[in-house]
């Protein structure tokens, strides 16, 4: 096709695309920017999935984005809901072959969705479910908004919208940075989606490095810590990567970063029984974190396949949420929600149930 150079034939997500990048492709195929506008706001206003539904474009328009741009990188595979439906768990699979999973919570007023960055996940921590799996590959970035889209699309149908997403599905999100920040760049755009940063929260694993870099950028995405432990054996024997970024250097990052934008930290504690769930535990977690700007967030363990640990009695949890508490650290417990549909991070795409 004349006027379309060889970087824009090999684009092929809409999704993947910025509104520059749109607009970059468009002016190469003569066409007027109003056009991006009507495209733009077709997929992220509108949700429409496929190029008949642009009704306002003109044919040869549609024809190109149908002969030059994919639609849609996700197939809803299987779909799981709570009894409530107030869970739903979806496992999409890619146009390559592998699948991946996210997940909607409906929870009082709120809409959340936990979504995917990666097929797998490099981290290999033992009590993850991803983790077990390895890593296949990174999400792109559209991939990613792609994700979101959907369930935006499936709301949108009761009249009900997407208020919060945390990207702690499959994978290691610092490990696929710039695809991630793309992805809450494109789903930020006022023109389009609108999905202000301040409704995204990032849970690491603890890539030192990515959080220095993330703190220089002064964005106001929430950054969650996985921490689960305090102690850098206990924490190496379920974290791996623990051994080249120890926990001293992580509290030292985290620091850096409360220092540089002032935004409270949420840190992660899977809270496994006769592992991590003293009061002594409690109290070192106090100590590492006083005077920081944070909050502490425990999960009772998610059991999985292959790992020994259990989760904490529910009177375990109090018992350590107080004890965080007489140290002035806020402390919540998270619901485990979604629990009798696999919705614990990796566990549906491992299970091999069929619907
Ligand atoms: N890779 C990122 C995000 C994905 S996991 C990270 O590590 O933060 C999201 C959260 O779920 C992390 O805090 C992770 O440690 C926790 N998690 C993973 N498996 C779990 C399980 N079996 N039970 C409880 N929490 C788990």
């Amino acid at each position: 096709m004349p006027g379309i150079t060889t970087a824009e034939r090999t684009i092929s997500l809409i999704y993947d695309l910025t509104q520059a990048r749109l607009k970059t492709l468009l002016a190469s195929w003569g066409e007027k920017n109003f056009r991006v506008d009507q495209i733009w706001q077709g997929l992220y206003k509108q949700f429409w999935q496929s190029p008949e539904q642009f009704t306002t474009l003109s044919k040869s328009l549609k024809q190109k984005m149908i002969a030059y741009l994919r639609f849609s990188a996700l197939e809803p595979v299987r779909e799981l809901a709570s009894k409530d439906g107030d869970t739903i768990k979806t496992l999409f699979r890619l146009t390559d072959g592998p699948s991946i999973e996210a997940v909607l919570m409906r929870y009082e007023q709120r809409r959340t969705l936990c979504i995917s960055t990666q097929v797998g996940c490099a981290m290999n921590c033992s009590f993850c479910a991803t983790g077990q799996m390895g890593f296949t590959r990174h999400l792109t970035s559209g991939e990613i908004v792609e994700q979101v889209i959907y369930y935006a699309r499936m709301l949108a149908k009761t009249d009900e919208k997407v208020t919060n997403v945390v990207i702690m599905g499959m994978g290691e999100p610092f490990h696929n940075y710039d695809a991630t920040m793309q992805a809450i760049d494109i789903l930020n755009d006022h023109e389009g989606f609108n999905f202000g940063e301040r409704r995204f929260t990032i849970s690491t694993v603890g890539l030192v490095p990515m959080i220095y870099k993330f703190a220089n950028e002064k964005r106001q995405i929430n950054l969650a810590i996985s921490l689960h432990a305090t102690d850098n054996a206990l924490r190496s024997s379920m974290i791996p990567i623990n051994t080249k970024h120890p926990v001293e250097e992580l509290i030292a990052a985290c620091r850096q970063y409360v220092a540089q934008t002032n935004r409270r930290i949420t840190f992660e504690w899977a809270l496994i029984q006769g592992v991590n769930d003293s009061a002594q535990n409690a109290k070192d977690l106090a100590d590492m974190l006083h005077g920081l700007l944070c909050h502490v967030n425990i999960i009772p363990l998610n059991p999985t396949n292959d790992f020994e640990g259990q989760a904490s009695s529910i009177n375990q949890a109090l018992r350590f949420q107080a004890e965080m508490e007489s140290h002035n650290i806020p402390c919540t417990i998270r619901l485990r929600r979604g629990i009798e549909i696999a919705a614990g991070c990796g566990q549906l795409a491992s299970t091999d149930t069929p619907l």
